[in-house]
Parts: C-alpha cells; structure tokens; sequence
C-alpha cells in the first residue's frame, strides 16, 4: 500500500479498519495537559478495558454476600476460577488447554519452570540464553545455574549481536546450539527481545535445540498478545508471559505458563510443589505425598488471587472477540505505517538529526514494536516528547520504543507521534 504522511490519510485507514471500535472500550489516560495522549507504551503497561472495573466488582460483591462460600456458591466459583482463563488464554498462545494455565507472576513462574526443565547432569550444564536479556530473566538465569552449584561464567552462555550490530542473528544462535551440543541443558530466550523489539524463530530454535538433546523454553512477556504464537505446534518445551503488557491485565498482573502436551504427565521432572498443583478430585483430603494435575495445572502453587484474575479474564474476552489473526493484521499494517512516518519524518530532517530502527525492517521478524536510535538526539527529545502528551518509553544511551496496539491505537495516534516527534527534534 502507498502510505501517505497525512491526517487525512491516517483518518481514511482508521475508517476502514476492522478493529476500530475496540478503541472505545479502554480507559485513555487523563492526566496529561494535553487531553489527548499517544499511549505507546502497551508493551510495557497495556490500558485499562473499560469492563475490568465491573469484572472485579462481580467478585468484590461475591465476596461480601457469600464469604468463603464464594469458593463454590460465586457465578465462577473460586475454587476453580483458573478455569475460566485458561481455554482464551490457549487461543492467544497456540496451545491446547490442558498445557496452559494462568497462575503466579512471571519471574515466579519462571523460576518454577526451570526448576523442572533445567536439569544440568553430567556433561549436559549449560543455558543458552540472549545477551541483554530482560534484567529479571538474567538474575533468574544466573540464580538457577548457582542454585545447582555452578558457576555462571561456565554454564550461562550468552549469544550477542556482532560488532557494530544490534540485532542477534539466528544463525548465530542455531551455531551456538550445534556449538554447545552435549554440554547445552536448555536454550532460554525471550521470544520478541524486549529492547529491540525482535522476534525469534521459536519453531527453529526449538527444533535446533532438541536435536541436541536440550530442552527449549521462551519467555513470552513481549510475545503474549502481540505475535500469533503456535507453541503446541512448534514443540516448545515450556514458556511464561507476563499478562499485564500486552495483554492490559492490570499492573504487576496475573502470568501464565505454558507446559508442552509431551510433558502433561512426567513424574521424574523435578519440581516445586503446592495445594494448588495437586490433584483437584481429592485435593482436600489434604494427604501427604504429591499427586501433580495433569499439565500445566499441575505447576500452580497457591490459590488463584482472584481480584486480579478477574482483571484478566475481562481482557481475555476482548482478545477472543478480536481474534489474534485480526489482530495480527493490524499490527503489521499500522506498525509499517508508523514505520513510514518515521523514516519521513526522518528523512525530511537529516541535517538535524536521523532516526534509526533498529527493530527488524522484516514484518515477520517482529511485532508491535519498533525501537529507534535517535542519533544526535538526548534525552530531551524524549522529554519533549513527553511534553506534548506521547507516552513512550526511554532507554539510556538513546533509545526510544514505541508500540502501537492493535486493540486500542490508531493509526491518527502513528500520524500524531510524526508531527510531535518532528516538532520536538531540537
Ligand atoms: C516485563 C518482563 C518481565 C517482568 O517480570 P515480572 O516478574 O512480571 O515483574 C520479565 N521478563 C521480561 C522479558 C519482561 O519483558
């Protein structure tokens, strides 16, 4: 499609796009002098569904009336309310029900999966994992390969981008694995890396790494929501993902894990248990001796925190009304035309200043997000940014990231960050 850096060509996309009244349904934040924000920043806090509010209340007024009887007598009881999250919850990942279950936060969860899937013995120790991980995915690393009494700088290996490059190429990862061989006990990586805004091959990597005997695992936390993912089809040993980027399931929000089929019923991984994991035909009668659910639910630890679940489900509802391919398609259309503008703006400005992507040009290679360099740019551009009501997200040295969602931007906010970045260029 030609795209054109205009008002009225960004209003006539917005006009014929599919998922334009979904806008609606989210709260915009109000707190900005100029009424209206750019909210850019669902990969880091998605906004509030409209319906969360009534979604909690449900549960609020099911926990005055019935007390601990909610757990049976609440329209979705308690007991079970994990129940209702999980089937929306394996559309958006691409997974059946019984290997997905919504449970904990992320950093929690991921640590749980490990202690089950990353069994270093003999020659076979060591984690394949990205360089600049997500912090919390580094100290999880690190703190799983010491909990075992081994030392990082042995058994952490880092794949980075070569000299002068800021992406990690995949041949480089699938060499690494072949490289590593017998000595790699799990590959751990992000699925979009979180700075980039890159999306890996999980099929590929998943494959690589089980033919040499690894297990595979991904932290989903910029995929869930953003990438159609297939992780049953694509034989992923195990992944996790935060429910509160973009997903928009309310700050610090629930997680979910995903744990393959082949591994449903395997009583010789190791893991942490919980009440919540055991058996539910006969969990009250609280015997000794841990008896796992079968799948991913056997990975819960507690009790659902059901005010947060709630928050949650609300959400899920409206990703299944949308549907993931739908909004696949617009996530690809509005990020290449937020793309557009960029590069013109960029272009139209080069005495000054030029803004560099370095999130992959490639539509298949990531999602809603685009990372861009600003060079002979500070902070100030950031904050100028900010100032005119952008909501976007900062990284030292010069890195600004931004992503449209498909759910509740459009493509006037792509054409409203153009003018307010060019405005703002110093
Ligand atoms: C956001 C994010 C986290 C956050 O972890 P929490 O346990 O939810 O605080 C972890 N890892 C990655 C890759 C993230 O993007």
């Amino acid at each position: 499609m030609q795209y054109e850096n205009s008002l009225e060509f960004a209003r006539s996309m917005d006009e014929k796009d599919p998922l334009k009244s979904f806008r609606d349904r989210f709260h915009f934040p109000t707190f900005h002098e100029n009424k209206e924000v750019v909210y850019f920043t669902g990969n880091s806090l998605g906004l509030q569904p409209k319906t969360v509010e009534s979604y909690i209340k449900e549960e609020l007024d099911a926990w005055a009336k019935f007390g601990v009887e909610g757990h049976f007598l609440a329209k979705r009881p308690w007991f079970a309310y994990h129940e209702n999250l999980t089937q929306k919850a394996a559309d958006i990942v691409g997974a059946l029900p019984e290997e997905v279950v919504i449970t904990h936060s992320l950093t929690t969860n991921l640590h749980l999966l490990m202690v089950s899937f990353y069994k270093p013995e003999g020659k076979r120790t060591k984690i394949l994992c990205e360089a600049k991980a997500f912090p919390s995915d580094q100290y999880a690393l690190e703190s799983q390969v010491k909990f075992h009494g081994l030392s990082t700088e042995d058994h952490l290996v880092h794949v980075s981008p070569r000299e002068g490059e800021e992406l990690i190429r995949e041949e480089d990862v699938l060499t690494k694995i072949e490289e590593l061989g017998d000595e790699l006990a799990l590959v751990m990586i992000g699925g979009v890396n979180y700075y980039t805004g890159q999306l890996f091959d999980m099929k590929t990597i998943t494959e690589a790494g089980h033919k040499v005997g690894a297990r595979v695992g991904f932290d989903l936390a910029h995929a869930a929501g953003n990438i159609n993912l297939k992780l049953h089809d694509w034989g992923v040993d195990f992944a996790a993902w935060c429910g509160y980027k973009y997903l928009n399931s309310s700050p610090g929000g629930v997680s979910g894990i995903f744990v393959h089929e082949r591994h449903a019923e395997s009583p010789e991984l190791p893991r942490f248990a919980g009440w919540w994991g055991y058996d539910k035909e006969t969990r009250f009668q609280m015997e000794p001796g841990f008896k796992p659910m079968r799948g991913a639910e056997g990975w819960q630890l507690s009790n659902a925190p059901v005010l947060g679940m709630a928050a949650h489900l609300a959400s899920l509802d409206i990703f299944a009304e949308a549907g993931m391919n739908r909004i696949g398609d617009k996530r690809d259309e509005m990020t290449a035309y937020l793309e557009f503008v960029i590069d013109t703006i960029s272009e139209k400005n080069k005495d000054r200043c030029t803004f560099e992507i370095i999130t992959p040009r490639d539509k298949t290679k990531r999602g809603a997000q685009l990372s861009i360099l600003a060079h002979g740019q500070g902070k100030s551009l950031f904050d100028a940014l900010s100032s005119k009501g952008v909501v976007a997200d900062w990284r030292e040295p010069n890195v600004i990231r931004i992503a449209p969602m498909p759910l509740y931007n459009s493509y006037t906010d792509c054409y409203r960050f153009g003018q307010y970045l060019e405005q703002a260029i110093q």
